[in-house]
């Protein structure tokens, strides 16, 4: 090794940092998102529902109301639902309280 230069990497995908901010957390925003996200507890939830919930945000069809409550737009955009970590006001939520909202709720607050 020869290299010249102190330079610190992400942790995440090893691309240099640049900000004392990302340095501090050995991360860039983008890995460093990904990483309290994949610390969040999404056992419950199939793989296709977490690309739900990840489509939800990145679509920001959910939208904080007040304290942990959120509200969702359903696919059609027709109906709108009032989310909580823990529970979901949609069908599915009702029945099994493990629909995508509730796990795109968990994504966000963990953000
Ligand atoms: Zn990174
Ligand atoms: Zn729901």
């Amino acid at each position: 090794m020869n290299t010249t230069t102190e330079q610190v990497t992400c942790l995440g995908c090893r691309r240099p940092l640049r900000s004392a901010a990302s340095i501090a957390r050995g991360r860039g925003p983008v890995c460093d998102r990904r990483a309290r996200q994949s610390a969040v507890d999404l056992r419950d939830f199939t793989p296709a529902q977490v690309d739900a919930a990840r489509e939800l945000i990145e679509d920001a069809a959910i939208v904080p109301l007040r304290g942990r409550v959120f509200r969702t737009v359903s696919t059609d955009g027709r109906e709108l639902h009032l989310t909580h970590p823990a529970t979901c006001n949609c069908a599915a939520g009702l029945k099994a309280r493990r629909c995508y909202h509730i796990a795109a709720a968990r994504l966000l607050l963990a953000a």
